[in-house]
């Protein structure tokens, strides 16, 4: 299972990362960390548990 983390204080709401989901990010997630790749900020982290 993974798991994905926004840090808030890193986020601008770009909404990038819930374009690029293709789950919607943080339902299901697939840990093909697309979202991590298109955050300008570097504020998404994904963990696998
Ligand atoms: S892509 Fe990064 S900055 Fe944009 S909404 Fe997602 S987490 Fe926030
Ligand atoms: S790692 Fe992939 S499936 Fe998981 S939230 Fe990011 S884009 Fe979505």
């Amino acid at each position: 299972m993974f798991i994905p983390t926004v840090d808030t204080d890193k986020c601008i709401g770009c909404g990038e990362c819930v374009e690029v989901c293709p789950v919607e990010v943080f339902e299901l997630c697939l840990g093909c960390e697309s979202c991590v790749e298109v955050c300008e900020q570097e504020a998404i982290t994904v963990e696998e548990t």
